[in-house]
């Protein structure tokens, strides 16, 4: 009785908030302030999902016709996810999310540029959504071949000038200590090198400041099927 009472309650904020956030955005001429989750609730709610697809139980049932008539009007999502286009690595799957749960900016090495960035101030400011994650992932096909360069990139010349700062930063600290980059240094360096680039966005950083919104980098594993999260 009382799990049937707070599934109830659970799906009539589910239904009523994106109503809710399109009527004051229609009366006031701004959209939806903050989330309902914090950051780290979001953060939870992904590596929940996470474990569940990695054990091969993903639960998330949130995709059917009765969810989908409810977010006609409108969307909360939790997580704005920042990952490259590769079949593989598909945000709502290895997050176990259904639909209108995550906001997702894909493109071949998870680079961005003017129309990511804009895309991601979008659901970071007017869906209000409390978590961003640039997520690379093992065996990138688009970092290899920018590593590689010449023929490599014939295909992705503008992605590979996307990826070469952080490739370059690499290098160079390599160096140092006279070693050569792998590729899962490549992938984990340009992630943090694009997340870096989002902290430093002011709308981000004053979100960053008041605690609505972190801005982490993830790792996710094609073997395993684990995200782990790239600290510093
Ligand atoms: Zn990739």
């Amino acid at each position: 009785m009382i799990f049937s009472a707070i599934f109830l309650i659970d799906r009539y904020m589910r239904c009523i908030l994106p109503i809710l956030g399109v009527f004051i955005a229609s009366t006031t001429g701004i959209l939806a302030e903050t989330s309902q989750y914090s950051p780290k609730e979001a953060l939870d709610m992904l590596m929940q999902g996470n474990q569940r697809y990695m054990s091969g139980k993903p639960s998330h049932s949130d995709v059917g016709s009765f969810h989908r008539e409810e977010l006609v009007n409108g969307q909360t999502p939790i997580a704005v996810i920042v990952s490259c286009s590769d079949s593989r690595v598909s945000p709502e799957i290895i997050f176990d999310q259904g639909l209108g749960d995550t906001f997702v900016v894909r493109l071949a090495g998870n680079v961005i540029g003017p129309l990511e960035i804009e895309s991601i101030l979008y659901g970071a400011d007017a869906l209000a959504t409390p978590l961003i994650i640039v997520l690379g992932h093992s065996n990138c096909g688009a970092v290899k071949a920018a590593m590689t360069g010449g023929e490599a990139i014939r295909d992705i010349p503008e992605i590979a000038k996307k990826l070469a700062p952080a490739f370059k930063a690499l290098k160079h600290l390599k160096e140092e200590h006279k070693q050569t980059p792998t590729l899962e240094e490549a992938i984990k360096t340009n992630v943090k090198y694009v997340r870096d680039q989002l902290r430093a966005i002011p709308l981000l950083a004053q979100f960053v400041e008041e605690k609505r919104l972190s801005i982490l980098g993830g790792f996710y594993d094609l073997e395993d099927g684990k995200v782990s999260l790239l600290n510093n």
